[in-house]
């Protein structure tokens, strides 16, 4: 709901407003923006109305973001701005350790937790590092999808314990590529996702002479909710229906291989948004697990895959952007479930793998792009002209007639209703008569531009807690404001577009001001799909963003925040905006920050390029059409020199508007 905002420009204040200044505070704003729900415990609001950011968690420490921003704009970085939080990163790690060692403890497990990040969640090459790095001391492994991936996994692990789960479609250079690895040391899982893959892993240990150490993925019958319900399911991409896994264990004894059969996955989809879901695939699992150890595999490893979720939104409920369950609920069941399926049949519980990837990398980025301006109706009162005629006299009196009535939420809603109805009759009326000639544009602009006055005057008078009818109900969005950020949503929010996503999306000042706006955000693409129009609500979404009235000549910087996970990969090149600037900080000892990384973002040069185009070829081709125009007279030297220049240099910049 859109309140009262006492600074409104061009119009009087009425003594009941003046006696009602609303008072609002930095706690009003956490509770909006449901800060404390997705935000605890890294990111919160200071005393000047500024988010901070707790990179530590609870072991202190935190950075005025704002400042932050400004400190990496003096360093020449530009905006949108992707900043990493690696003690983010590495809080989120110690996290999913910590609840494990919890759960273990608590339910007397006698077997271990070694996870792995999947590398396709984010695989920048500062964020998979530092997670390498961080994650030593746990024997923390990866996970990859792809060749590419598994590059990445085999030349960056080094700890013969950490394990690398080599998951996706396989060929023979694939899996050789596996077993070779495990010569270097490594402990490469080769994990069968497909029937035939079995044959292949055969052959290639038959020619090298060596096996991988092998995992099964398991097709579970257990349903899933949400968005990513069919990768589980009979109709599931990947994985081995059970008749399939019986087969394969066959022909892995036949060939010896049986010894290798270490590991059995499953991978439910990700963002669970239901816990029962993981509890109905771990009981499930759990039952194929002790199975194979029958058969006579020696197993040893249980993989749960990802899915863990991230509470987008706060709620705390089983909807798409939220999790009814925390990560030590989590932890607690994988732990109780897995060892419920396995001892009462005596077989020892097996150390547990998962591959968290959205848990672990969603916090530790937030994205600050700026507003370049706001667009919407007009809702300034005009100045009253010389002799105006009677419609407009009759919006004038509706609105004086609005102003009298209470704003501290107590008017008489039929009243508001007769006077919204009356500015709507009044500004048809005004519509038909400047089509029939007796109004000028300019009191249709007024008759306009006082109907729209009407409207916000009633929006600050509109009874919070009491049922309102339809018209009135609507009055906000119709009021509603577009703010042009400066991002392209297709390269760095792609799953707002792609597949509904919300992520929290909030001012980072002025906090301890009431927004007096409603409004969604456009973006730098030409294309109607490019906005931000769907926020958090609690267990809902709402299509407009409480936000403040732009100041001139004062930025206003907007953070979206827990887009680690994703983003940055699926982001595309949609009307060739491209990457952006990205750095790497660390909370450095006495409260400051470093900055670890500078990762520069792309170059009008570089998109270019990517969409085979020669930049240097471009600007020739201007050049000579510049001469031929100065020839003509068309084009002063000067004046081509300056386009060149403009050319020029923004071939070096960023693709981003500059600020
Ligand atoms: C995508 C994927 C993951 C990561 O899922 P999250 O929900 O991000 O934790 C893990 N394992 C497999 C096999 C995946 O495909």
């Amino acid at each position: 709901m859109v309140l009262a905002d006492p600074n409104l420009p061009g119009r009087q204040a009425t003594p009941s407003e003046a006696a009602a200044p609303q008072p609002w505070n930095v706690q009003d704003s956490a509770e909006l923006y449901g800060l404390e729900r997705w935000g605890d415990p890294y990111f919160s609001i200071n005393l000047r109305g500024h988010v901070s950011v707790q990179p530590r968690g609870e072991r202190g420490g935190s950075l005025d973001l704002v400042e932050l921003v400004e400190g990496l704009q003096g360093r020449n970085l530009n905006l949108p701005l992707l900043i990493r939080f690696d003690d983010i990163l590495e809080d989120r790690l110690e996290s999913l350790h910590a609840a494990f060692e919890r759960a273990i403890t608590r339910y007397g497990y006698s077997g271990r937790y070694q996870g792995v990040f999947p590398v396709k969640c984010n695989q920048q090459r500062h964020v998979v590092e530092e997670l390498v790095s961080c994650g030593r001391r746990w024997h923390f492994g990866l996970e990859a999808g792809s060749k590419a991936e598994l590059l990445i996994a085999l030349s960056l692990i080094d700890d013969p314990e950490a394990l690398l789960i080599c998951n996706g479609y396989k060929d023979q250079r694939y899996i050789e590529t596996a077993i070779l690895a495990r010569r270097l040391g490594r402990r490469p899982v080769v994990v069968i996702e497909q029937a035939d893959e079995v044959q292949r892993i055969i052959d290639a240990s038959k020619e090298l002479g060596a096996a991988p150490l092998i995992g099964i993925r398991a097709r579970l019958s257990s349903r899933s909710t949400g968005r990513w319900g069919s990768s589980v399911g009979e109709k599931a991409k990947f994985g081995l229906p059970v008749p399939e896994i019986l087969s394969t264990v066959e022909a892995l004894r036949e060939a010896g291989l049986l010894e290798e059969l270490r590991l059995l996955h499953f991978h439910v989809g990700s963002q669970i948004n239901d816990i029962a879901v993981v509890k109905d695939a771990l009981q499930e699992a759990s039952r194929i697990y002790v199975e194979l150890h029958k058969l006579g595999a020696p197993m040893g490893y249980l993989d749960v895959g990802g899915g863990l979720g991230i509470d987008y939104d706060g709620s705390r409920t089983a909807t798409a952007a939220s999790t009814n369950y925390s990560l030590q609920n989590y932890a607690n069941d994988v732990v109780a479930t897995v060892k419920e399926g396995c001892e009462p049949h005596g077989v020892t519980v097996p150390t547990l793998v998962s591959e968290s990837g959205r848990a672990i990398a969603s916090h530790f980025s937030v994205l600050v792009f700026n507003v370049l301006g706001t667009g919407g109706l007009p809702l300034d009162t005009p100045a009253i002209g010389d002799e105006e005629p009677l419609i407009v006299r009759n919006l004038r009196d509706t609105l004086e007639g609005i102003h009298t009535l209470a704003s501290d939420g107590s008017a008489d809603v039929s009243r508001l209703q007769e006077a919204w109805n009356d500015a709507l009759k009044f500004k048809d009326d005004a519509l038909a008569a400047f089509r029939l000639g007796y109004l000028s544009l300019t009191d249709r602009s007024r008759a306009e531009q006082l109907t729209w006055a009407c409207a916000r005057a009633l929006v600050e008078r509109l009874p919070s807690d009491s049922v309102l009818p339809d018209e009135l109900q609507s009055l906000p969005a119709v009021l509603a404001r577009t703010y042009y950020a400066n991002l392209s949503i297709f390269r760095s929010a792609p799953d707002t577009w792609a597949i509904q996503q919300l992520f929290p999306l909030m001012p980072l000042h002025r906090l301890g001001e009431r927004p007096t706006e409603l409004g969604h955000f456009a973006d730098l693409t030409c294309d109607s799909d490019g906005r931000l129009n769907r926020f958090i609500a609690d267990g809902r979404s709402k299509p407009l963003l409480e936000l403040h009235r732009l100041r001139p000549e004062e930025p206003y910087l907007i953070g979206m925040f827990l887009g680690g996970a994703y983003q940055e990969v699926m982001g595309n090149l949609h009307n060739l905006f491209g990457t952006t600037d990205a750095v790497h900080i660390r909370l450095a000892p006495g409260g400051e920050y470093q900055v670890d990384h500078v990762v520069r973002g792309d170059t009008n040069a570089e998109v270019l390029t990517a969409m085979e185009h020669n930049p240097e070829a471009l600007l020739e081709r201007l050049r000579v059409a510049s001469e031929q125009s100065i020839r003509c007279n068309q084009l002063q030297i000067a004046e081509a020199r300056r386009l060149m220049d403009h050319l020029e240099s923004s071939l070096r910049q960023s693709t981003y508007l500059q600020s």
